[in-house]
């Protein structure tokens, strides 16, 4: 008989070791040694096999039972460290106190060896009253069991707090799992204390295998499904059980009754039979039951659409749509991670890239941007086949593998399982990328074909969001440029001060040296005309001829010292018209005739028609023959020698050109060198003189005299006092060709001051 159980045991042993052998293998070729977690397991493992080992060198005698003890004890206390180390690393428990867990192991191990070996030769005896007796064994089993207890219970305090944190769910399935890894464990310890080493050591096969799987496994199955199936299994088997049972008791007593002849074999096929009836509905009684007790997860697709799309509809920033439709999806079908990207078409000679711009999923990291070549395998899959696209399929068909490999391993390293493009009309505009499923299980054709809906949805969001997100842009645009506007505005208006003032001064400087230049200029005049009058110099032709050039300096300055009065008069609006009736005929006549020596000297011709037949006007005769001095003198100056000048009168009937009462035209027309267009209006403005002043000859009437540049402000100030209007009209300036000048004066009929 102890033979018998020694070989059983043997039995036992040898088979946990190979088991422990087996895994140590597959968890090292399936995740290798780089990690402290992959080396901690094998550790762990390692010790495992060890302590399923030590029996059989126990029953092959090459241990005595002294030494036995203290080493399975010691394997123990390893096995729970390292466990309670790899709690913390499965659960990503961040503890703040890294370090303690070392210190408490080390003393917890200290105290074994220095109180289990005796090295401080302690009494075998502790303490001893007259019921009870502490002796040294007993100390060592207490700091044992209360190490372990320690250990044991922060564990649980780790999945305790775990499940309390809102964590990504694949950690929650993990911690469920980690959980039922640590129960069997502990129970095996049990086992141990309680001395049946054996079974504790078959009972830590599969509390370590489990530990081993989730450590190596980075997604387990779905927990709450398996505890689902287990559930309905055993609801299923009880009612079963209940049905036949009560089919069993009630059938023969019932047969007894009304047959005579009970027959068994009868009634257990009446009770078949009725089982059989009821199959169906105890299905559905067990899985109300189980519903009732662990409700399913499982998705309904048109509540998802109907939420989705409800959801979804109204969200017009991008990273919002993002983040709300990956997080639906994510929650729909559970999965860890997500993404959502916009899709961007950068045209360029070789054919182009689609630039795709991640928005952020759920709370992973944004993904950095990538281009996709437009012409390569995954960018035009994605624009024709317009069907959902696995990672696997793109590492492993050969359509794919002449993608550039920057492109690949972009998408590789986003580590997700599948990817679900959008279109809005005949274009690529979004891409969904989804990560793992929770239950670890693979994308099934139900979910892809809610994926492809769910994608449609998104389409129309996506494409408001982005035209919200264009509008943003322009408006930004739009806004910055309203900005500078406004600033070269506030500039213009700077400027625009400054030159008023520069104006101001500038009118201020004419009308002072003006009048400061008239007296002397009086003065000097007078004298002149003395002397000229004086018989002993004018006897004289020599100081004659000097005195006339002279005099007709004086003259010329008089001329201008006035132009710069009546400007300054006009600039101050302090131009005071002497209103009378006048005949524009005899004024301009006036004026002619002081430039007949002039026109003589140029050989121009000048013919005036239709002037006698203009009606009387109301004018200050003294400023209308200014306005028309500077017109002719103008014609006569910028004509060159031989040319024509045509002074043309025509009447406003009333009505016309804005003149109620009617009025006159007075047209001077030349054939001089012209105007150009840009300038027909700037030369009314004062000083303002185009060509080059240094070309200008110095005669008042010399072909391109010179002159102040005032003239013509001068008479449009005076017309405009009048309440008339001055322009000019050009087909352009040219020397050679002189297309001529034409100078429109229109003055009203009546003056109304
Ligand atoms: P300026 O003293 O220079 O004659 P104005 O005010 O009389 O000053 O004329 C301004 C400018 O207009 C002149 O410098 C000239 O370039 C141009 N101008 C005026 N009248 C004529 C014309 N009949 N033909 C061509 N250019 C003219």
């Amino acid at each position: 008989m102890i033979m018998m159980s020694i070989q059983f045991t043997d039995i036992l042993a040898v088979a946990g070791a190979f088991l422990y052998l087996i895994t140590l293998g597959v968890a090292i070729k399936l995740t290798g040694l780089r990690e402290n977690k992959q080396r901690l397991l094998a550790l762990f493992l390692v010790i495992g096999l060890v302590t399923s080992l030590l029996p059989l060198t126990h029953s092959l005698g090459w241990l005595s039972n002294e030494l036995l003890q203290p080493i399975e004890w010691l394997c123990i206390i390893l096995l729970t460290i390292i466990f309670y180390l790899l709690s913390r690393m499965v659960l990503q428990f961040k503890s703040e106190r890294p370090w303690l867990v070392y210190v408490l192991s080390a003393g917890w191990i200290a105290a074994l060896v220095v109180v289990g070996f005796n090295l401080i030769r302690l009494r075998e005896v502790l303490l001893k009253a007259t019921d009870w007796v502490i002796t040294r064994q007993t100390l060592t089993l207490a700091i044992l069991l209360i190490g372990w207890a320690c250990f044991l219970i922060g564990i649980a305090g780790m999945l305790v707090h775990v499940s309390r944190k809102p964590i990504a769910p694949i950690v929650k399935n993990r911690a469920h799992y980690w959980s039922l890894a640590l129960a069997i464990i502990a129970g095996s310890d049990i086992l141990f204390w309680v001395s049946m080493d054996s079974w504790g050591g078959v009972l830590r096969w599969p509390g370590m295998l489990l530990a081993a799987a989730i450590i190596v496994r980075p997604y387990m199955p779905d927990i709450r499904r398996i505890e689902r199936q287990v559930l309905n299994y055993m609801v299923m088997f009880t009612l079963t059980a209940i049905v036949l049972l009560a089919g069993l008791l009630l059938v023969p007593p019932i047969f007894e009754r009304f047959r005579e002849g009970y027959n068994p074999t009868l009634a257990g096929a009446v009770v078949a039979v009725f089982l059989a009836a009821l199959l169906g509905p105890l299905w559905v009684l067990s899985q109300k039951i189980v519903q009732r007790i662990l409700p399913a997860k499982g998705y309904d697709p048109n509540r998802i659409l109907r939420e989705y799309s409800q959801s979804i509809s109204n969200i017009l920033d991008p990273e919002l749509l993002a983040t709300v439709a990956v997080g639906l999806i994510s929650e729909a079908i559970e999965i860890q991670r997500g993404y959502l990207f916009l899709v961007d078409y950068e045209p360029e000679d070789s054919g182009g890239n689609y630039r795709l711009r991640g928005a952020k999923g759920m709370g992973e990291d944004q993904p950095e941007p990538c281009l996709l070549k437009a012409n390569g395998p995954i960018a035009t899959y994605f624009r024709q086949d317009r069907k959902p696209l696995r990672q696997t399929d793109i590492e492993l068909e050969p359509r794919f593998q002449p993608a550039l490999a920057e492109e690949q391993s972009w998408l590789a390293n986003l580590g997700v399982d599948v990817y679900m493009p959008i279109y809005t009309k005949d274009e690529w505009v979004g891409l969904i990328a989804l990560g793992p499923k929770l239950s670890g299980l693979p994308y099934f054709d139900d979910d892809l074909a809610l994926l492809a809906i769910l994608a449609d949805q998104t389409a129309v969001a996506l494409q408001n969001a982005r035209l919200v997100e264009s509008l943003m842009r322009l408006n930004n645009d739009f806004r910055r440029a309203y900005a500078a506007m406004e600033q070269a505005n506030r500039h213009l208006k700077q400027v625009n001060v400054q030159l008023e003032n520069l104006d101001r001064t500038k009118s201020d400087f004419i009308s002072v040296a003006s009048h400061e230049l008239r007296t002397p200029l009086t003065v000097m005049r007078g004298y002149n005309e003395m002397l000229l009058e004086d018989p002993a110099i004018n006897g004289n032709a020599f100081h004659a001829k000097l005195l006339n050039g002279i005099y007709s300096g004086i003259m010329r300055l008089h001329e201008i010292v006035n132009s710069m009065l009546d400007i300054a008069s006009i600039d101050t609006r302090s131009l005071e018209l002497k209103v009378e009736p006048i005949s524009i005929h005899m004024l301009i006549h006036m004026v002619i005739s002081g430039f007949k020596e002039s026109l003589e000297e140029r050989h121009l011709t000048l013919e005036a028609e239709g002037l006698r037949d203009l009606p009387e006007i109301d004018g200050d005769p003294e400023a209308l023959k200014k306005v028309f001095y500077h017109v002719v003198i103008n014609a006569i100056k910028y004509t060159p020698d031989g040319g024509k000048i045509n002074i043309t009168g025509l009447t406003v009937s009333p009505g016309q050109m804005n003149l109620p009462d009617g009025g006159v035209e007075v047209i001077v027309a030349d054939t001089g060198i012209g105007i150009a267009p840009e300038y027909l209006d700037l030369i009314f403005t004062k000083f303002y003189q185009t060509g080059e002043l240094a070309l200008h000859s110095t005669g008042r009437t010399k072909f391109k005299g010179a002159g102040p540049g005032l003239g013509l402000a001068i008479a449009r100030g005076i017309v405009e006092a009048h309440r008339g209007k001055i322009w000019a009209e050009s087909p352009g300036h040219d020397e050679d060709k002189c297309p001529g000048s034409q100078f429109h004066v229109v003055l009203p009929l009546r003056v109304k001051q």
